[in-house]
């Protein structure tokens, strides 16, 4: 499989040498685990995309979860493109737009009330932390292991390359996150103690369960959790940078029926166009960011000359509008769960013990026996990350079958079909028979 691969793919081969030169790292933002080497694109159209040798794939990475309505999604594209007639952006003042997409935003989400805008989904998980900070006057954040909220240093604390037992926070000296408390997923009690000390200022968490919802938190959790939370006087974050868009209209908030007091958006919030970030929440806490506050209380600094850029929130307005039509999102979420039906069908049909689920569109394929995911057990959350190493490779055979899928976390537009389906499944049966 690796010989086809590699057949078929010269010119990716090609730029990915080339890379290696100049870019550092060769390929900083693909998955270091791409194997033989990363694919290079050259466009993509609805669930499809085309890489630099002419072979089309059906797209389930999506670019990393941004594109939610589909690649190119033409209403989206000409209203980009009529604006660009006129502006890029006017960083310093304000134009309409930012205000209609904030306005989308809180009609949206239930726990929106005031939003700011940043550059992406890291930047919002630092400025949540510096309002819940600023608000409580309180230093700590409490973080699930195994959770990402961006390349920020105060959450550099627990994140290794899967499988490698390289530790990924070389360059943040360990004082920058002196101030970050890690907690064991499902452990309410590790929680309540933690909290117990009086100090924590938020607790932040992926509201499914770390990356999009690996490891799924336990019914129930998250509602006791903001319950201890407030009693103790900490902010509950809810980080919704993937399932804000994906879980459902209205996020996991909506979903689980929990109000996060802040919240952060990015990822498929903008459908792929850049500066693409947000916090939001109850808007007393949010005008911790407020120069100038009348009660000459603390103040949050915020900035980002990108932040709230004209195209971004043109962006953000159109992807809202798109999801929250009427059957819009159910339908995406629909065609997922048929994906998650069959593919379940074709591995239970295999011993590879293989299983998938969904949360909304984000599709979880895990090679592990689903009792791993008893919400009981936090032994078992590292074992589970460990082995999407070697999944890695097993992409070779899903790629070589027309199919961009990294297995752990995959992801369903609002333009795949049951078509599209048809192929994942099948590229998957190749996979299986690789396996043999
Ligand atoms: N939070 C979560 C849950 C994410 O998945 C990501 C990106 N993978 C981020 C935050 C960071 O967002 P960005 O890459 O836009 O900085």
């Amino acid at each position: 499989e690796r010989e086809i691969f590699r057949r078929r793919t010269r010119r990716s081969a090609e730029l990915h040498a080339k890379a290696g030169g100049l870019l550092a790292g060769g390929n900083e933002h693909v998955d270091p685990l791409s194997s033989p080497y990363p694919l290079f694109l050259d466009h993509g159209d609805g669930s499809e995309v085309v890489d630099v040798d002419g072979n089309t794939y059906v797209d389930c990475i999506l670019a990393g979860g941004a594109i939610l309505l589909g690649h190119n999604d033409r209403e989206l594209t000409a209203a980009i493109r009529d604006l660009l007639a006129t502006r890029t952006g006017f960083h310093g003042h304000l134009d309409e737009y930012e205000v209609l997409a904030a306005d989308r935003i809180c009609r949206t989400f239930p726990a929106a009330e005031s939003v700011r805008f940043t550059a992406s989904g890291a930047e919002a998980n630092l400025a949540a932390a510096r309002i819940a900070r600023a608000y409580t006057g309180r230093k700590k954040i409490v973080k699930f292991r195994g959770h990402y909220h961006g390349w920020g240093d105060q959450f550099m604390v627990d994140l290794e390359v899967p499988g490698s037992g390289a530790f990924m926070a070389g360059g943040v000296p360990e004082e920058h996150y002196a101030d970050t408390v890690l907690v064991h997923p499902h452990r309410i009690d590790e929680l309540a103690d933690v909290l117990a000390a009086g100090d924590v200022a938020a607790v932040i968490s992926e509201p499914l369960g770390g990356e999009s919802g690996l490891v799924p938190f336990p019914d129930d959790f998250h509602r006791q959790a903001s319950m201890l939370a407030r009693e103790h006087g900490a902010l509950y974050v809810f980080d919704e940078v993937v399932s804000g868009t994906r879980a459902g209209v209205g996020g996991a908030q909506a979903r689980l029926g929990v109000t996060p007091d802040l919240f952060t958006l990015g990822k498929g919030l903008m459908n792929g166009y850049p500066g693409c970030g947000a916090v939001a929440g109850r808007a007393e806490i949010m005008n911790t960011a407020v120069i100038g506050l009348p009660s000459g209380g603390p103040f949050a600094y915020l900035g980002g000359t990108m932040s709230g850029n004209t195209l971004s929130m043109a962006a953000c307005l159109h992807t809202l509008g798109a999801i929250t039509r009427p059957g819009a999102l159910s339908a995406a979420i629909g065609v997922a769960s048929d994906l998650v039906t069959r593919l379940n069908e074709l591995f239970d049909a295999s011993d590879t013990g293989f299983f998938a689920y969904h949360f909304g569109t984000i599709v979880k394929i895990e090679m592990t026996a689903p009792h791993v995911l008893d919400a009981g057990r936090p032994e078992n959350v590292e074992p589970i990350i460990q082995r999407r190493a070697v999944l890695a490779d097993y992409m070779v055979p899903v790629s070589n079958g027309g199919v961009l899928s990294r297995m752990g976390r995959d992801m369903v537009s609002l333009a795949h079909s049951a078509t599209d389906n048809e192929k994942v499944v099948n590229a998957y049966a190749r996979l299986i028979e690789f396996l043999g």
